[in-house]
């Protein structure tokens, strides 16, 4: 059956987190966004009252909430601040290779440090030379006896100055392109160093580091899933976190919207509110149609992973129209705001530069429209499994 009816629970968990953006998130976005300011005290309360770690089933002390649960969190804070939500969020895509391929003690150890106490974890994946191309990373993992030695520099990671683990995706067979990447739970230590804190555009809350790993030993059963089977895992993750990315868009898109509807109604030109005028009407029917849409989307490409079902096509659907609507939207409302809305006192250009990320991260805009045409073009004729 095709129904998007939420359930009860379902529609009470999308207030308690819309309560919690409104009176947490929203009250101090735009004062942390001036300095860039990290928001410890709302991970705190947010670790608190189960908005974190949503996807760790409760055997490892999580939630074990839905693909979906997770989306109604994510556009709801999101709507708050995204740069807030990125933070917030960002255990899940550093937890998602861990439940996916690693050993029983691996999880228990790991996701169960991110349930015991408000904890962050990171996913290193990018490299200065290897964006986009992951194939093309230098970071090594040697192994020698019952240990691997790391060594290597990621950069642009999501809450990696906070962090007290990381998801390290190191060359094991350095000639092998993307069949010679492996996946490993590493845990910061003295020999992993946090080089540089990004000064960014949007999302000035989030932290956004450089992370390097000098001669950095870990134990052999730190290795998630296969050596050399990293990309999958890395592939299969993103599946799983872009329906999410895709909420977060939703909810900048929705955040910018409200504020130009509101502000449509109140500004008078020509002796009329500004929503008296059809070219206004018209913008406003778009933005409209379009966030409905992106949730459309998101939620289909968040069932089917509910569902045990493979997704790639769809979240990168989900994700490619959500972070393109989020970036028109928000550029939209500060039309709507006119002059105003180039003015930082007037608010909405903070989600204009915040939207931009969504076109950026785990997949640039261009990369999901790779997918989209692979997908099409290729289509994969059996069904995969929801794990490796
Ligand atoms: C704020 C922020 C947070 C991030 N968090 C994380 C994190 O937590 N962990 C992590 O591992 N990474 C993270 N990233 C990295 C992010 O995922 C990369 O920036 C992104 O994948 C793009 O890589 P790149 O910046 O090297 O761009 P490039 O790959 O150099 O791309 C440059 C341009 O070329 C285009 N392009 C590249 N290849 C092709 C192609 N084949 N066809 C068409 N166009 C192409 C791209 O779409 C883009 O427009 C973060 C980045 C930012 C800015």
């Amino acid at each position: 059956m095709v129904d998007f009816t939420l359930t009860d629970e379902q529609k009470a968990l999308r207030e308690m987190a819309h309560d919690f953006a409104e009176k947490e998130i929203r009250s101090v976005a735009w004062e942390l966004d001036v300095d860039g300011t990290w928001p410890q005290d709302i991970i705190n309360k947010a670790w608190e009252i189960g908005l974190m770690n949503s996807h760790i089933p409760e055997e490892y002390g999580g939630v074990g909430a839905s693909y979906l649960d997770g989306c109604l969190i994510e556009e709801e804070l999101a709507w708050g601040c995204s740069g807030v939500q990125t933070t917030v969020g960002a255990n899940g895509l550093a937890a998602a290779p861990v439940l996916l391929a690693g050993s029983e003690e691996t999880k228990k150890k790991y996701l169960g440090m991110l349930t015991e106490r408000p904890a962050l974890a990171s996913f290193c994946l990018t490299e200065p030379s290897a964006g986009s191309d992951v194939s093309g990373m230098r970071t090594r993992a040697v192994k020698k006896g019952d240990k691997y030695v790391l060594n290597g520099s990621k950069c642009f990671i999501t809450n990696g100055g906070y962090a007290d683990w990381y998801t390290v995706y190191a060359k094991t067979d350095p000639d092998a392109g993307h069949r010679g990447i492996s996946a490993f739970v590493v845990p910061k230590d003295d020999t992993v160093i946090v080089d540089k804190k990004e000064d960014k555009m949007g999302q000035r809350a989030s932290n956004t580091a450089t992370i390097t790993f000098n001669d950095t030993e870990i134990p052999a059963e730190n290795l998630l899933g296969e050596e050399n089977k990293g990309f999958k895992v890395a592939m299969m993750t993103l599946d799983r976190t872009r329906p999410g990315v895709a909420a977060m868009a939703t909810g900048i898109a929705r955040a910018a919207f409200e504020m130009a509807v509101d502000y449509s109604k109140e500004r008078v030109q020509f002796g009329v509110p500004i929503a008296m005028h059809q070219a206004i009407q018209f913008m406003i029917a778009d933005m409209s149609t379009k966030i409905h849409l992106s949730r459309l989307a998101t939620w289909n490409s968040a069932v089917l992973l509910d569902q045990g079902r493979r997704n790639t096509i769809e979240s990168s659907h989900a994700k490619r129209f959500a972070a393109d609507t989020a970036m028109e939207v928000t550029t939209d409302a500060v039309q709507v705001f006119g002059g105003y809305g180039f003015i930082k006192e007037y608010k909405v250009e903070k989600f204009m530069r915040d939207a931009k990320i969504m076109q950026l991260y785990e997949g640039t805009a261009q990369i999901q429209r790779l997918v989209i045409a692979r997908e099409t073009l290729l289509p994969r004729r059996v069904e995969e499994p929801a794990a490796v």
